[in-house]
């Protein structure tokens, strides 16, 4: 994913979010270090890439 499809889907995701009420958070993603908007689902705090990129993964696996 390029960095402006990333931006665009942080941008979205944290809409989302704040549209049903969850608060956004950011931290430290466990997969890549970066500083980043963390999605809260799960055992792992990712963001948003990484998340992709693992649903991706999943969906290539499958
Ligand atoms: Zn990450």
């Amino acid at each position: 994913m390029d960095e402006e499809s990333a931006r665009l889907v942080r941008t979205w995701v944290r809409l989302a979010d704040e549209a049903t009420g969850r608060r956004s958070e950011e931290g430290i993603c466990d997969h890549c270090g970066k500083r980043e908007y963390l999605s809260p689902e799960g055992a792992e705090r990712l963001c948003v890439q990484c998340y992709l990129d693992g649903a991706a993964e999943a969906r290539r696996a499958s």
